[in-house]
């Protein structure tokens, strides 16, 4: 089971103590790029001295302190110089080369810098927005309405038929096997969520569904939630607009499909499926 909710060495703050000008880690993020140094034994993300030349900040946002050292997400204009030494890296590409926390604290720092960007202003009247001090929302002065960082919830499922899985192909990921997934709709539970998804697109039934685990996937603003289910029924029918292909697998046969990535809650819950058969 992931251990990825241990934040170890980050403990999460939206009221700095400083003045935004002190000695801090950065997570800087220039066109959804961030910018990394990788030597061996760096946590990954620059302090503000190997920045501060190079890059114009558009927007800085305190994250809370990372291993007793306060940090903040920075998104740098897009002129913004790459520091010498550093360099600016795809968020996805960096999974296994910089340790799971700061990876998951890049990812928290790019949410938020969106929200800050898509909430400047009030989505009902139009105002100007404010920042709390106190904690992580935007609030119009005029109406009161009051925009905390937006998280939306995808549910994805192992479901098992015997000690068989269900794998889908969707033509918009190729080649690659995938398990059932979607976005939670307003008004539902994330079990309704489930069978729904499932019922729409391979047209079966499910029981037992379990929880796995999660996972912020910040891509943009997404919480995956894992399950696993069993087969309870019908015929498998791809309904051929997300799915084109659905089958059941065994763990000798998977092991011949393209699977997801390894930074994926998709393919955690395929490993596990593995190393239990
Ligand atoms: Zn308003």
């Amino acid at each position: 089971m992931s251990n990825r909710c241990l934040y170890k060495r980050h403990i999460p703050s939206v009221k700095s103590t400083g003045k935004g000008d002190e000695e801090a880690y950065l997570f800087v993020f220039c066109d959804n790029m961030l910018l990394v140094h990788l030597e061996e034994g760096s946590p990954g993300v620059p302090l503000t001295k190997e920045c501060k030349l190079d890059i114009t900040p558009i927007r800085k946002l305190y994250l809370g302190t990372l291993m007793g050292e306060p940090c903040y997400a920075v998104e740098g204009a897009a002129d913004s110089q790459c520091p010498e030494g550093l360099e600016f890296k795809e968020l996805r590409s960096l999974y296994g080369l910089v340790e799971e926390d700061i990876y998951a604290l890049a990812g928290r720092a790019k949410q938020i810098l969106l929200w800050d960007q898509n909430h400047q202003f009030c989505g009902r009247c139009g105002t100007k927005t404010k920042t709390l001090a106190a904690e992580r929302a935007k609030v119009c002065p005029q109406c009161g309405l009051t925009r905390y960082p937006h998280i939306s919830p995808v549910v994805i499922a192992a479901i098992l038929k015997g000690e068989q899985i269900l794998i889908v192909h969707s033509d918009q990921y190729g080649k690659m096997a995938s398990l059932i997934a979607g976005f939670v709709e307003a008004g539902e539970t994330l079990e309704e969520a489930m069978q729904r998804e499932i019922m729409e697109e391979v047209d079966i039934k499910v029981k037992n569904i379990r929880y796995f685990s999660s996972q912020s996937w910040p891509y943009p603003d997404c919480l995956m939630i894992g399950f696993i289910a069993e087969y309870d029924g019908g015929e498998l029918a791809s309904d051929g607009v997300e799915v084109s292909y659905a089958g059941w697998f065994d763990v000798q046969n998977l092991q011949m499909l393209e699977l997801p990535p390894k930074a994926t809650l998709g393919r955690e819950i395929i490993d596990c499926y593995i190393k239990t058969y």
